[in-house]
């Protein structure tokens, strides 16, 4: 598979390149693949259940051909995937996909550890360890912390800020061992991003050691994301004669946004072939996006604080992959739009906890409250002319193709959990009056010693930490 830039057409980079340099430092362009090959047909009309390592080994394939032989791929897939993502259904045409049964409890385990254990494949000749620095806000450290736990010839370490995360966020940043080590930094998230950045361009620091990054514009994070797709889009195809009679169903994939990583996987799944008809993009009150769909015009703005954190970003990364995809008519064919403020997340986990006794993370209550609305008469109004007003919360004004397959009762949702209930308590017992129960290894977490580092906020003690401690 060849890759090219989002802004220059005329690179051409291998799948090592673009997992190792995460974006093209000289254009400031993300990669992409210059086409996105139909999975196995065998696989695509199989009418059993589909497994999930089959379909992740055959998407995989084309987009590392050659450069990883097949029997590490399948391995590496493998030692990936001990959890797989689980289609539940709730009612009779909603199903929620629930992506928090990885290590660190959210979606972004199925992305950090594919690309982990790439990257080690493309590190194993190299005689110098590769040192990956990550700052984070919450999440992501987590889900890339673990994810390289273990894995030989990498170190990572992590910055975060002090007391600006969630007491269960700090715990999971702070009890890495071994290859994983955490900095807890006095300042903000923006400081910790400074410091990474400040180090990347560092040439003496450079000549002493092999840095590379593992944010989420990599490729290798993005690719691994499309396979639950395709597997849950497949497991719906072919249950839903059996679960609410409707052949064929037009399949509407609901997904909460932030950096837009998780909906341009979709997009990859769909060009590969999975039967999804159509997305809902759900936000919160970080709707760049939405209103873009809405109106036509992109506007990135500073970001606000939600209860939905995970997706408070104003100037979302992915939108430039999305927009060298497709045209904006493109994409209004294509998706619905949804925002909620914080008061209707609230009121959304509540509602889906009352009319289906399932407890959802304010990530993905915001998917299903899109959801709930779009079969529930919004979108038929919506094609009746009335048009809403884009600035308020709920449907933003945009008719996708498939709205008519709403209104005839043909669609059934696919509604994305992003992440465990558990890991956001205090917002779900705001909501349902009580906590949720605490999955084990989250518990489990909570009993390990804090081994993190304290620093201020200064360049040079990080340097000289560096340096020592790798
Ligand atoms: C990261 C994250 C999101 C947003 O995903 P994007 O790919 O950035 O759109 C949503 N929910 C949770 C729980 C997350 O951790």
């Amino acid at each position: 598979m060849i890759y090219t830039d989002t802004r220059d057409r005329a690179v051409k980079a291998d799948f090592k390149t673009a997992v190792i340099n995460g974006m093209n430092s000289a254009t400031g362009g993300l990669y992409i693949p210059v086409s996105y090959p139909k999975m196995d047909k065998d696989l695509l009309n199989k009418t059993s259940e589909p497994s999930f390592c089959d379909i992740a080994f055959n998407m995989a394939k084309p987009y590392v051909d050659k450069e990883i032989p097949d029997s590490e791929l399948s391995a590496i897939i493998q030692d990936s995937y001990p959890f797989i993502s689980k289609l539940v259904p709730i009612d009779q045409v909603t199903y929620v996909l629930e992506l928090s049964h990885g290590p660190t409890c959210a979606f972004k385990d199925f992305g950090a550890r594919f690309m982990a254990r790439v990257m080690a494949y493309f590190n194993r000749n190299e005689d110098k360890n590769l040192h990956i620095l990550v700052a984070t806000s919450g999440d992501t450290g987590s889900a890339v912390g673990s994810a390289f736990q273990g894995v030989e010839g990498i170190d990572v370490t992590i910055l975060y800020p002090e007391g600006k995360i969630s007491p269960l966020q700090d715990k999971q940043l702070s009890t890495f061992t071994g290859n994983v080590r955490a900095i807890r930094i006095k300042g903000t998230f923006d400081d910790c991003q400074k410091l990474v950045k400040t180090a990347f361009t560092d040439e003496d620091l450079r000549k002493k050691l092999r840095l590379s990054s593992a944010n989420s514009i990599n490729i290798s994070r993005l690719l691994p994301q499309a396979f639950y797709y395709m597997y849950a889009a497949l497991a719906v195809k072919n249950r839903s004669r059996h679960d609410n009679t409707i052949e064929n169903p037009s399949i509407i994939t609901c997904v909460p946004s932030g950096n837009f990583g998780n909906l341009t996987s979709g997009l990859i799944a769909r060009e590969m072939g999975a039967p999804i008809e159509g997305f809902t993009a759900a936000t919160n009150e970080n709707h760049t996006v939405p209103d873009w769909i809405a109106m036509g015009k992109y506007n990135a703005r500073p970001s606000v604080e939600t209860y939905a954190n995970a997706m408070d970003v104003g100037a979302p990364s992915n939108y430039e992959r999305i927009v060298s995809m497709y045209t904006l008519d493109q994409i209004r064919h294509m998706f619905a739009s949804y925002w909620l403020d914080n008061e209707g997340i609230i009121s959304a986990i509540r509602e889906c906890n009352r009319k289906t006794g399932y407890i959802i993370d304010p990530h993905g209550a915001v998917a299903w409250k899109a959801w709930d609305d779009i079969r529930n008469g919004a979108m038929k109004r919506l094609c009746e002319g009335l048009k809403g007003d884009y600035k308020s919360p709920g449907l933003t004004p945009n008719v996708p193709d498939w709205a008519n397959s709403v209104t005839g009762k043909k669609a059934v949702g696919i509604v994305l959990e992003t992440a465990h209930p558990a890991k956001f308590g205090e917002t779900v017992q705001k909501a349902i009056g009580r906590e949720p129960p605490m999955p084990s290894r989250l518990e489990a977490v909570l009993r390990l010693p804090d081994n993190a580092v304290s620093m201020e906020n200064d360049y040079e003690q990080f340097k000289s930490w560096l340096i020592e401690n790798l």
